[in-house]
C-alpha cells in the first residue's frame, strides 16, 4: 500500500495519521458539509436509496434517476453535469451524442467504458436541458460525495463548468480551471471541457486531449508508486 493510501485508510478507521502526511479532512469517510449524509456501504445500496429521492424539484419531471455506471473499482471517474433526454429515458449516463464522444475520448486514453466510472453532479434531468440550479446541485451532493468515497478513484475528471465548479468549490470559468490539478476528497481532480461543448466547438478538442494526457500521466505515476511500494 502506498504511504498516502495507508494514511487515508488509517484516517478512515479514525486513527491519527502516524505518517503525518497532509490529508484533507474530507478524505476520511465523513459526511460532506455540502450535503446530507448517506450511510450506504456499497454503490447498489446507494443507488436504491436514490431511486425514491424527492429532495428537489427535478424529481417531479424525471422519467428515470440516472445514478451512474461503471467499474466500482475504477481508476478514473468522469463527472458530468446532469442527464439529458436520452439518459433520462434509459437511466444510463452519457449515452447520447456527447456520450458517444466521451466513449471515443476514453478509448483514445486506452480504456474501455466498462473500466471507468461515469456519474453526474445531478442525477435527474433538468427539464428542457436547462442548467442545474444551485439548490438542485446541493440536494444531490451527498449522493455524489458518497459515490466518490465508495469508488475512491485515482483521478477524477470534471466535465464542464458545473462539475468543475462543484468539485473545486469555486465559480471560476472553465478556461481558468482546466489543465490544472486540484484535489477533491484527497483525490487528484482535473477539470476539462464537456463533450457537449466539444460537439459545438471542435477546435477545443486539442485542449481536452492535452488535459487527458495529464490524466494518463498521473495514472502512470500512481501505478508506478504502487509497483515501487
Ligand atoms: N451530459 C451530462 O453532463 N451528463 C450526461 O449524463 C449526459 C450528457
Amino acid at each position: 500500500m502506498r504511504p498516502r493510501e495507508l494514511s487515508r485508510y488509517l484516517a478512515d478507521l479514525g486513527w491519527r495519521d502516524p505518517l503525518a502526511l497532509p490529508i484533507e479532512p474530507s478524505a476520511a469517510l465523513t459526511a460532506s458539509d455540502s450535503g446530507p449524509t448517506f450511510e450506504s456501504t456499497d454503490l447498489d445500496g446507494l443507488a436504491r436509496h436514490l431511486l425514491n429521492c424527492a429532495r428537489c424539484r427535478l424529481s417531479e419531471k424525471r422519467k428515470t434517476v440516472v445514478f451512474g455506471e461503471g467499474a466500482p473499482d475504477a481508476r478514473i471517474m468522469f463527472i458530468g453535469e446532469g442527464p439529458g433526454a436520452e439518459e433520462d429515458r434509459t437511466g444510463r449516463p452519457f449515452v447520447g451524442q456527447a456520450g458517444q464522444l466521451l466513449d471515443r475520448m476514453v478509448i483514445a486514453m486506452g480504456f474501455q467504458r466498462a473500466q471507468i466510472y461515469i456519474a453526474n453532479v445531478v442525477k435527474c434531468r433538468p427539464p428542457g436541458n436547462r442548467d442545474p440550479k444551485d439548490d438542485e446541485i446541493s440536494a444531490c451532493s451527498g449522493f455524489l460525495d458518497r459515490q466518490i468515497e465508495l469508488i475512491r478513484p485515482d483521478v477524477i475528471v470534471a466535465l464542464g463548468r458545473f462539475a468543475a465548479n462543484r468539485l473545486t468549490g469555486t465559480d471560476k470559468p472553465l478556461g481558468a480551471l482546466r489543465g490544472r490539478w486540484s484535489h477533491y476528497k484527497g483525490v487528484p481532480l482535473l477539470s476539462t471541457y464537456h463533450p457537449a461543448y466539444l460537439l459545438r466547438t471542435p477546435a477545443d478538442k486539442r485542449k481536452v486531449w492535452q488535459d487527458l494526457q495529464m490524466v494518463m500521466a498521473k495514472l502512470g505515476e500512481s501505478q508506478q508508486s504502487t509497483v515501487d511500494s
